[in-house]
């Protein structure tokens, strides 16, 4: 099965919007098995759009459009389609009644022009909106399938997952054997190293096929497969994540989409140890990263945020020799990031005391260069570990990078003891 995604707007080929719809189908795309060859961009013209269609429809059998479903002249996506495959339009009354409703709720009245929201292609299934009011469509015409969905990713994405998914699934994948795969979590390395390692099964494309997975600060592999039953798939996909994991056995962290600090969650839990921090550069993102779980409460107790050197002293007993003075290491310091994760521990009486301090940037600070980064892992009972990082980028990614890498540290210390 071959697809094409159609994205329509002005907007997009002025560059004034950046088409991230088309990234997120083309993965899930792939992730169903669905090859996308070719992404389009068209704008709000009717030639240029059935032009477009037409191209689509000649090298793919599931064209997905985006935008112009919207209220007015310039959005066209469901006339100039109804248009092309020479079927008529009517009021799909659910998504009429779901527009209605929203201009009496807000006491407004609700201008003709809303009506096109409502429009649906003869003969095809409308697919309701549930967080906008554009209603989408699926079709199937001259053995092609056709799926109209609306432009803010915000509808357009629940759209895809809950009503078009399904829809492809039982009447375009039909015949075809389903697909199953896995997710493969990766840190403590980064992206091309990843696939460095492992570029001659990305490459071969074999069955079950590798694939990266961009996330957001995440390196993810998805592994898969078709077979005729489930029982099939898992052996097929366990034989790869073996082969996988015997590559990287100190990076994969779970073969479900699960964040580290989820799974560190729970193999503290299980085993009931406690968890602090102490944040200096990161001013809470670990923590955020760590509560954002629920049923984080069993295990992490608290901490603190300790920007200046002051509340360093102050809150968690820095010396005040270590901070400041002629020849102090300073709050960028091995010293100063063992202390923060041994008190912050004794303070918070926890199993595992954490800490990161360092120079975010962008500039140096204390003369120390941006991306100059301490994190410390204090263990009741134990030796504290203290890890130096030298990490690129602007202030959000080593910020961020710190975090996620205390958190790969933390997991290996669980993993290994
Ligand atoms: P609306 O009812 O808001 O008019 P629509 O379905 O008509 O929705 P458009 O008018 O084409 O969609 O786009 C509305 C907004 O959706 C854009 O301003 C943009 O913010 C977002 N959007 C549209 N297309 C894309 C795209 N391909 N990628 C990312 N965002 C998009």
């Amino acid at each position: 099965m071959k697809a094409e995604i159609i994205a329509v707007g002005t907007e997009l080929l002025l560059g004034q919007i950046v088409n991230t719809n088309a990234q997120y189908l083309s993965q899930e795309l792939a992730a169903l098995g669905i090859d996308v060859y070719f992404q389009t961009v068209v704008g709000d013209n009717r030639k240029r759009f059935a032009q477009a269609v037409e191209t689509a429809a000649a090298r793919a059998d599931l064209l997905i459009f985006t935008g112009g479903l919207g209220p007015t002249q310039d959005d066209l996506t469901k006339e100039a389609l109804a248009e092309v495959l020479g079927r008529p339009l009517y009021v799909d009354p659910e998504a009429m009644a779901n527009v209605e409703r929203f201009f009496k709720d807000r006491g407004v009245p609700m201008t003709e022009n809303n009506r096109r929201q409502a429009l649906a292609i003869d003969g095809g299934t409308p697919l309701p909106n549930e967080t906008g009011l554009a209603v989408g469509d699926a079709v199937a015409a001259g053995g092609k399938f056709y799926i109209v969905l609306p432009g803010p990713p915000k509808e357009m994405k629940p759209m895809f997952e809950r009503q078009a998914k399904p829809w492809i699934l039982k009447h375009a994948l039909s015949e075809e054997m389903p697909i199953y795969s896995k997710m493969l979590k990766f840190a403590g390395i980064g992206e091309s190293a990843l696939e460095t390692k492992l570029l001659d099964l990305i490459k071969e494309q074999s069955d079950p096929t590798v694939a990266p997975y961009a996330k957001e600060g995440e390196v993810t592999i998805r592994v898969s497969t078709k077979a005729a039953s489930e029982r099939e798939a898992m052996e097929k996909l366990g034989a790869m994540e073996r082969e996988i994991a015997s590559r990287l056995p100190e990076h994969l962290y779970a073969n479900v989409d699960v964040p580290i600090e989820q799974k560190i969650l729970e193999l503290m839990a299980q085993r009931g140890l406690t968890l602090s921090a102490a944040e200096s550069c990161t001013g809470g993102l670990l923590m955020e990263m760590i509560t954002a779980i629920p049923g984080s409460s069993a295990v992490f107790m608290g901490g603190i945020v300790c920007y200046s050197n002051a509340m360093k002293e102050k809150l968690l007993n820095v010396p005040h020799e270590l901070l400041e003075g002629d020849g102090a290491p300073g709050a960028v310091s091995a010293e100063t990031a063992r202390v923060l994760a041994e008190q912050v521990r004794l303070t918070a009486d926890t199993d595992f005391g954490l800490s990161i301090t360092g120079v975010a940037g962008p500039g140096a600070s204390e003369r120390k260069p941006a991306g100059l980064v301490y994190i410390a892992i204090s263990r009741r009972g134990g030796d504290t570990a203290v890890y130096e990082l030298n990490l690129k980028g602007n202030r959000d990614a080593v910020r961020m990078r710190s975090a996620k890498t205390i958190l790969y540290r933390l997991w290996r210390a669980l993993m290994e003891s």
